[in-house]
């Protein structure tokens, strides 16, 4: 699987050019364009990066429109991943708040 991968500042995007492959649409380069910051382009029949990783990050306004279109109208080969900040601490402390059984 050749994945395409770059950070923003609060998770990732990941290109599965194996699922890219057939796509005619490049929903993604469009959605960016429209209201992203334009961080794609076309080669060599992929979707890759204007510039470089380190500029897409401070670039990106993580609109997250670039997944959006690519499910609706792409063929569903980026992901978001998106870190949950504090969660765990969270769980944490919201399981020894819990009340055990029977108290
Ligand atoms: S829209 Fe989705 S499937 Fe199509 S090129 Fe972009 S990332 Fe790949
Ligand atoms: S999240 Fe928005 S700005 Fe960032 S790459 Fe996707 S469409 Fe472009």
């Amino acid at each position: 699987m050749a994945v395409y991968e770059f950070p923003f500042q609060t998770g990732k995007i990941a290109l599965d050019y194996d699922k890219c492959q057939g796509c005619r649409s490049y929903a993604c380069v469009k959605a960016c364009s429209l209201f992203g910051r334009n961080l794609f382009r076309i080669q060599d029949g992929k979707s890759v990066l204007v510039s470089a990783p380190e500029e897409a990050k401070r670039l990106c306004i993580e609109c997250l429109a670039c997944e959006f279109y690519c499910r609706e109208f792409g063929n569903k080969g980026l992901g978001i991943t998106l870190d949950m900040f504090g969660l765990s601490e969270y769980r944490r402390k919201t399981r020894q708040r819990q009340p055990k059984r029977g108290e």
